[in-house]
């Protein structure tokens, strides 16, 4: 079967290998240059920073999608664990306290929070504990098959169904603040509103203290690469600097992707960008919104500089996150600086007003806003902006729309099921590829 795939970031090439290597002649249409859209890396002299995303959770998603592509990942690329998060509280300009948290263990995780305070550590693990189950029903149903009501156990519809949000959720289980914002910092960071999101989103906690939290040796650019290598390998065409402009359909089938010379047929189509940005597919997008990226600074430094964990995470308001794991030369160091909330442009400062001041140290420094990631990726890699329950229900699933009125089409990447996030989009591509099926 000829597939084409639209978006070349990391749903799109999972998609690509996957079909490929079950048989399907798959070309890939990217709009950039270079494939891997929010995973990727900006150089400047000898520095070199993430684009987007420098640490993934659920690491067995990305090694699944190399073994059933081809070569092992272990093979190409290597996947380590991330250092103790340093999580620093602030309410107002009052620090409340701090903690270095491992990721991948209960047990270290309890002692670290008891060292913070007297009891958190139980508190913390009664609120993961209760994920436990609400995640063995979610993979079966939501995460790891293409969803659908149909198939839900009643523990995944009783959560899906449940007017419980994220925030009131954190509220009633935890009674320190500061576990309060450890617990919410995840959907912040992501742009999202705890308000509207249902309380079992809080369940990343629960799979970064059981799974861990990992990152890629070299860079999430490695990644790309290896994909990109792979896309090769697996004799997937690849148009690069080709946006793709509408779907084609006939009689309800999708038998082709209009591109600016020109039609490619196709049997299936695989959308992996924002669905919004296909005419066709607008009345059965309007109501969703994105998401929208932090405002992000790249900085190059020398002198002296503190020792720092791969992640340093200031809550409160502003959030900012502080990423160490970029590449520089010897005695120089490459953070990332993302922040929400009460910022202002300068994110350097305000770091320097929440008691980390590197002002004095900063040589090269490139910001990037919300607006310049969505215009160069032609949407949100974080994909749809929670606005209750309903969300699920109003975004396109991997199959495509609910009411089967396009016959053909799939979905894949941050803007479906899932959702946005290394892992979940990977689950993502393995969800079409499972609907597709061997050639
Ligand atoms: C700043 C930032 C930090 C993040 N940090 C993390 C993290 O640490 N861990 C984590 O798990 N996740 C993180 N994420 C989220 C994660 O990066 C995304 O969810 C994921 O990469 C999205 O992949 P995607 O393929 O769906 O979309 P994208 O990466 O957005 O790729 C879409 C691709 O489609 C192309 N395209 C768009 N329109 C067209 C068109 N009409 N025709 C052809 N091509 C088109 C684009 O050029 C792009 O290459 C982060 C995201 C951002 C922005």
């Amino acid at each position: 079967m000829r597939v084409v795939i639209i978006g070349g970031g990391l749903g799109g090439m999972a998609t690509a290998v996957r079909l490929a290597k079950i048989g399907h002649a798959v070309t890939l249409v990217e709009a950039a240059s270079r494939m891997g859209g929010a995973i990727g890396t900006v150089t400047k002299g000898d520095f070199a920073w993430d684009t987007g995303p420098n640490s993934t959770l659920l690491p067995a998603v990305l090694r699944d999608l190399f073994r059933k592509s081809g070569r092992p990942l272990e093979r190409e690329l290597e996947l380590v664990p991330c250092t103790p998060t340093r999580h620093v509280f602030y309410r107002k300009s009052k620090k409340l306290g701090e903690v270095d948290l491992p990721s991948g263990s209960r047990g270290d995780q309890i002692a670290a929070l008891n060292e913070m305070g007297k009891d958190l550590g139980a508190q913390w693990a009664a609120y993961t504990d209760a994920f436990a189950d609400d995640w063995e029903a979610l993979r079966k149903d939501f995460f790891e098959r293409p969803w659908s009501p149909h198939h839900a156990s009643k523990h995944t519809m009783a959560l899906m169904r449940s007017r419980l949000t994220l925030h009131k959720a954190v509220n009633r289980s935890l009674k320190d603040e500061r576990l309060r914002l450890l617990a919410l910092y995840p959907a912040i960071i992501a742009g999202q509103d705890p308000r509207s999101m249902p309380a079992w989103m809080g369940l990343s906690s629960y799979l970064e203290q059981n799974f861990g939290l990992w990152k890629v040796v070299g860079g999430m650019g490695a990644l790309s690469e290896a994909l990109t290598q792979r896309l090769d390998t697996r004799g997937v065409e690849v148009l690069t600097d080709t946006r793709a402009i509408d779907l084609v359909i006939q009689d309800g089938q999708v038998i082709g992707v209009q591109l600016p010379d020109g039609v490619l047929d196709a049997d299936r189509v695989v959308c992996a960008i924002d669905p919004r940005r296909l005419p066709a597919l607008q009345h059965a997008t309007h109501h969703n919104l994105p998401a929208m990226p932090p405002l992000m600074c790249h900085l190059g430094l020398s002198g002296e500089l503190p020792q720092m964990p791969d992640e340093y995470v200031v809550h409160g308001d502003p959030t900012l996150v502080v990423r160490t794991n970029n590449q520089a030369p010897e005695g120089a160091g490459a953070w990332t600086l993302l922040g929400r909330g009460r910022i202002n442009d300068d994110l350097v400062q305000t770091l320097a007003n929440r008691g980390l001041d590197i002002n004095r140290n900063v040589d090269i420094r490139l910001t990037r806003t919300a607006k310049d990631m969505v215009m160069e990726w032609n949407g949100s890699p974080y994909g749809p902006l929670w606005r209750g329950r309903g969300t699920v229900t109003r975004t396109i699933g991997n199959a495509g729309p609910a009411d089967g009125s396009l016959n053909g089409l799939y979905l894949a990447g941050a803007h479906t099921h899932p959702g946005a996030g290394l892992p979940q989009v990977g689950l993502s591509a393995a969800n079409v590829a499972q609907l597709i099926g061997p050639a």
